[in-house]
């Protein structure tokens, strides 16, 4: 068994009573099925605490405003400091830890959601590597995995890092170059062309590949001044998700007030302003790029939906930076990491844990008009 993780991946360290925003508060933590049966079977006060303290039919451990019921005043963990880390349950012993699972594969990353991983994740200056460990795991045979497509897959998504990494290239171009590169994909896999793959990856990392890219693009998208009207519907087709943390709804609601109310002409100035000045963007851009093409890209496997996955991670990485420009303009035209990395982990936190909201998005990406490659491009490559 192969398993891979980001270079950063050993240097996450919980900060347990310090978290400001605990993992176990906002959540409902789903229990597996293992973990409910070991935790059946605990005896004497503990035990029924546990009896007491878990919805058995729902198996998730109950909440008291809002909070874990195992979350004391201190804000750690009563399992924790009563029976050790043994009897965590699955969720509470991997996060923030996110697995994908394939076959003979194990791909691990941190989420997002997670402040002290957000740290790590935005705060790495240089381009991320992935490190891979092989260990003797025998794993049972899936005999529908598909080994060609997973090859061509994780051969796309290692050209894809390359571009997004390309610190030569305008980010912009980055975006949609790997944005362009994931719909070609999915056409050749759609007309079963596999064997082509290869040769779309060599057309996109051919050296003249940018400056055509970018001619292309220019002519494609010149004159148009869409992307207050467009950046608007994106947010529209989030709308109707799943609410994890009940502040969520107020505080996009605030956000998308400083951005939208204002004339088409200020939205377009403070975005030059925004995308000028907050120096360190780029590498955020491409940090946040590389944490969702890293994450779902792969998964296609499993439902083929490989543009999906690619307009998803362009989706969710606009929507995060438009928020940053809202608490940007907020806060007098300033705008701090941790600020930023605050935002990222709001958005991952009411996205990503949710199987819900992850199938909205897909849907929603596939469906909506604003997030076809035409309007995307737009969205990316206006006013910067
Ligand atoms: S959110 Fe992260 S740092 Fe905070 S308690 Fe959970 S794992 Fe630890």
């Amino acid at each position: 068994m192969r398993y891979t993780v980001p270079h950063y991946y050993c240097k996450f360290q919980c900060t347990a009573s310090e978290c400001q925003d605990t993992c176990c508060a906002g959540w409902k933590i789903v229990i597996d099925e293992k973990t409910l049966k070991k935790y059946r079977e605990v005896k004497g006060p503990f035990g029924n605490r546990l009896q007491n303290s878990i919805d058995w039919e729902e198996e998730t451990f109950l909440q008291y405003d809002g909070r874990c019921a195992f979350l004391n005043e201190e804000n750690l963990c009563d399992i924790y400091t009563e029976a050790g880390e043994k009897m965590f349950c699955k969720t509470c012993r991997l996060y923030p830890r996110h697995i994908e699972e394939f076959q003979g594969e194990r791909e691990i990353s941190l989420s997002l959601s997670c402040m002290e991983a957000g740290k790590l994740i935005l705060g790495c200056k240089e381009s991320v590597k992935f490190v891979s460990l092989e260990k003797d795991v025998r794993e049972k045979e899936d005999e529908t995995f598909d080994f060609l497509l997973y090859g061509k897959l994780s051969d796309t998504r290692e050209v894809i890092f390359r571009i997004l990494q390309n610190r030569t290239l305008p980010i912009k171009l980055r975006l949609s170059m790997v944005l362009a590169l994931a719909h070609d994909m999915e056409i050749k896999v759609a007309k079963q062309q596999l064997f082509q793959v290869d040769d779309v990856l060599r057309r996109y990392e051919d050296e003249s590949a940018p400056e055509r890219f970018a001619k292309k693009l220019g002519n494609s998208i010149s004159g148009s001044r869409q992307r207050k009207k467009l950046m608007q519907e994106m947010f529209k087709g989030f709308e109707q998700f799943e609410v994890l943390n009940k502040t969520w709804p107020a505080y996009l609601k605030e956000l998308k007030k400083t951005i939208f109310n204002q004339s088409e002409e200020m939205y377009e100035e403070n975005r030059r302003h925004f995308t000028t000045e907050v120096l360190e963007k780029e590498v955020w851009t491409e940090q946040l790029m590389v944490y969702f093409v890293f994450t779902y890209f792969c998964g296609a496997v499993y439902d083929g939906e490989i543009y999906a996955k690619m307009q998803m991670a362009v989706a969710s990485t606009l929507l995060i930076e438009e928020l940053a420009m809202a608490v940007w303009q907020q806060n007098h035209c300033i705008l701090t990491f941790s600020a930023f990395v605050d935002i990222a982990h709001r958005y991952s936190r009411e996205m990503e844990h949710s199987d819900i909201n992850l199938n909205r998005i897909e849907e929603t990406v596939k469906q909506k008009e604003c997030f076809q490659l035409k309007n995307l491009l737009k969205v990316i490559n206006e006013i910067q």
